[in-house]
């Protein structure tokens, strides 16, 4: 249990560790690269590096949390990984359910197990925000189709990393949507133009949009320190959210 500098969440919960790549967006993940510098520096549950694992040690860390707060879940992995114990999953179900003064945010790349696993326990938890990841075309745009059918409180789309134009997006039943570029010295760079068709379709939809950074690549197309391309979008910070979180939470 973690306090975390990702800007749409507040602190991160990492009952599993690891995991497999499965498409584009994992190419430079950056779980992977944290997971084996935490082996190397002997952290508990990172003894198996980026090899899928279960951290039952972490499960209960909710509980010792009073205040109020919105989970990042698996921010060191993928909650729908092959190798998830379905037994796994439904423990972790339970932790969310006995802590409703917490909300959860679950982000995936396996948007389909997502939806079977679901679908099957006919119960999703209000205080959770479902999402997936939608870095392309091929590999990312069928995974909305998944989400939406869910009735989650809150379905949002982090499209991160922006790899190409993804055209025309259907954006029903989407609550937020969140974009951002590649970091790393790999990363892979993002037009402006992109983000700009997300954007107008949020706004034209109504649905909270959250530009959290350009990356290693800035709007000028310049490679160069992260921090000095920054998080802003035709001079203006667009950190929106959805409305519930206004209404139940302060996050800064
Ligand atoms: S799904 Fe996420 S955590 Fe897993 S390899 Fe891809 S980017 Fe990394």
């Amino acid at each position: 249990m973690k306090k975390t500098k990702i800007e749409w969440t507040e602190a991160t919960w990492n009952p599993t560790a690891g995991c497999t790549k499965v498409s584009s967006g994992c190419a430079n993940c950056y779980a992977e690269v944290m997971a084996k510098r935490l082996q190397a520096m002997g952290v508990r549950g990172y003894e198996n590096g980026f090899t899928f694992s279960l951290v039952p040690e972490r499960l209960n860390d909710p509980f010792k949390i009073k205040k109020p707060t919105v989970f990042f879940v698996n921010s060191m992995s993928d909650l729908f990984h092959e190798r998830m114990e379905d037994d796994y999953l439904e423990q972790i179900l339970q932790v969310i359910e006995a802590t409703p003064h917490h909300t959860y945010q679950i982000l995936t790349k396996r948007a389909e197990r997502m939806y079977s696993f679901f679908h099957k326990r006919k119960v999703i938890p209000q205080n959770i925000w479902l999402g997936v990841t939608v870095e392309n075309r091929m590999q990312g745009i069928p995974r909305i189709d998944y989400l939406r059918n869910l009735p989650s409180s809150i379905r949002f789309l982090s499209i991160e990393p922006l790899l190409e134009d993804l055209g025309e997006l259907d954006l029903s039943n989407i609550d937020w949507v969140i974009v951002g570029g590649e970091s790393g010295n790999k990363a892979r760079p993002m037009d402006k133009s992109w983000v700009l068709n997300i954007k107008n379709q949020c706004l034209n939809n109504n649905i909270a949009f959250f530009f959290k950074q350009w990356g290693t690549w800035g709007a000028d197309k310049v490679k160069r320190n992260k921090k000095l391309n920054g998080k802003e979008l035709d001079g203006k910070v667009l950190h929106a959210f959805p409305k519930i979180i206004e209404e139940q939470f302060e996050l800064s």
